[in-house]
């Protein structure tokens, strides 16, 4: 299944429309999310009893993207890990990390899949990545079946303020990620049952019709399900959380001369069978 949050509410994408599923279950769903992602086996049962009679609401237009809100709206958790592509630490002139690098995006700057990103400064980066949205979630989750607490997955794209992001020592990942609209999910959520295997996706960036990233998710150092098992040993995980995984090579700052993002630029950024994310480069626009 994929699963919108769309004018707010979670909506399944089909072929034939979207489905509001609280209204077409007659409120036996949440029009929330993260609600609903602790009870995916429960609306997978319903839907394929209720597919062939529920009403769709109009098709996906492309164009109308700008829909689409972040994938959960308020999720408890944003997890974020850093240098977890063997290529990507490399270009960066560091070696892969022995541990799990961590970090939190702030949730004020979640956006949908068609939001503008501000340039907030002369170094704003791009970095696309896969994330995992928890479904059942829980503690201590061996390294064997933690993919059971996941629902699904989504593309991202990790916006950087270089800037910011080194002007401390060490640097603030978490701050310099955490501008408006810099924590871009979408375009919805495809469940765990779809995608076999989270190892073996393409992932790719182009900027301004440039082909920047072009990678796939098997050069990750640590996997999604090590990823998972290690943040649920010291935190819970709930339905909802998402966790950016990590970037490829290819970002601005890899750049021979470095390349950043200008007002006028777009960014697509795209996962083989999870979507694709439109976003535009424009002048701050609050303030
Ligand atoms: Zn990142």
């Amino acid at each position: 299944m994929r699963i919108a949050n769309r004018h707010g509410r979670a909506q399944l994408v089909t072929e034939k429309g979207f489905v509001d599923v609280a209204r077409a279950s007659d409120g036996r769903f949440s029009s929330d999310v993260s609600t609903l992602l602790s009870r995916l086996d429960d609306l997978g049962e319903w839907w394929a009893s209720a597919s062939d009679t529920v009403e769709r609401e109009e098709v996906l237009d492309p164009t109308r993207d700008g829909d689409l809100g972040p994938v959960v709206a308020s999720p408890s958790q944003i997890f974020a890990v850093g240098l977890n592509y063997h290529e990507h630490a490399r270009e960066m002139g560091l070696p892969a990390p022995s541990t799990p690098m961590i970090f939190t995006k702030f949730a004020s700057s979640l956006a949908g899949s068609g939001s503008p990103i501000p340039r907030v400064s002369e170094s704003v980066d791009w970095e696309s990545e896969l994330v995992v949205v928890i479904g059942r979630g829980g503690r201590d989750l061996p390294l064997e079946g933690a993919l059971g607490a996941v629902a699904g997955y989504c593309v991202g794209q990790d916006v950087s303020d270089r800037e910011l992001q080194m002007a401390a020592s060490p640097p603030q990942f978490s701050l310099g990620k955490s501008w408006p609209n810099f924590t871009v999910t979408g375009p919805w959520i495809t469940t765990r049952d779809e995608i076999p295997d989270p190892q073996a996706l393409s992932i790719r960036c182009d900027v301004s019709d440039v082909t920047f990233q072009n990678s796939s998710t098997s050069d990750m150092v640590f996997s999604v399900a090590e990823v998972v098992s290690y943040l649920s040993r010291v935190v819970e995980l709930r339905p909802g959380d998402l966790i950016f995984t990590g970037s490829p090579e290819g970002v601005g700052q890899g750049q021979k001369p470095p390349r950043f993002l200008e007002v006028g630029d777009t960014v697509v950024t795209r996962i083989e069978g999870l979507g694709v994310l439109h976003n535009h480069v424009v002048e701050p626009f609050w303030g």
